[in-house]
């Protein structure tokens, strides 16, 4: 049976994430409420704007559920807003986060003069990642990653794409392009014994 994967939808780019997971095997539920967490294998945080994103959480009250449910070992994966709401601490218009991953980011590090571009991955980085096309658009940095946080790729020597146990943060968003490679290591990380 094809896995059950929760995509936050207060707002962003809900849709996308849900086709890429279909890609990949996996059936996309919206979350916007707490019941809508029992029973999922994984969670995707998406793109969007932090600070509206954060004030649905507040509204809904989810941000210790969801915080409950990453700590009880199911895999999340933040993409750019999503990764920013993951991070210990914020910078440049800090929001409330889920304080769950060991990173400062800081918003909108590229400047609005650049709004969008596309990279490739530097080389060196994870091997299953190789050559990873990442679409960036307002993104965050991720600054001062902590001892267990394992930086898989970097994009002109700064962490792109980073892992801490269950937890995988993008700055960049996966589920505008074609390569699955992200979706994918998010279900391998619920599939994998040993929460
Ligand atoms: N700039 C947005 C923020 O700081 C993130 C942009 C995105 O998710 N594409 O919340």
């Amino acid at each position: 049976m094809s896995p059950r994967v929760g995509v936050l939808a207060l707002q962003g780019d809900v849709e996308a994430h849900a086709r890429a997971l279909a890609r990949v095997g996996a059936r996309a539920v919206p979350v916007r409420r707490e019941k809508d967490l029992d029973d999922l294998a994984a969670l995707v945080l998406p793109g969007g704007e932090s600070t509206t994103i954060s004030k649905g959480l507040e509204r809904e009250r989810l941000y210790e559920p969801i915080r409950a449910f990453a700590e009880a070992g199911h895999p999340v994966l933040g993409t750019c807003a999503g990764a920013i709401l993951l991070s210990h601490a914020v910078e440049n218009h800090p929001v409330p986060t889920l304080a769950l991953l060991d990173v400062r980011a800081v918003r909108n590090a590229y400047g609005t003069q650049v709004d969008s571009f596309a990279a490739t991955a530097d080389a060196g980085c994870a091997p299953a990642f190789r050559d990873l096309r990442c679409v960036f658009i307002r993104a965050p940095r991720l600054e001062a990653p902590g001892p267990g946080v394992e930086v898989l790729v970097r994009v002109d020597g700064a962490p792109v794409l980073v892992r801490q146990r269950r937890l995988l943060a993008a700055t960049f968003h996966p589920e505008l392009t074609d390569d699955d490679r992200v979706h994918r290591a998010l279900l391998e990380l619920a599939a994998a014994p040993g929460r």
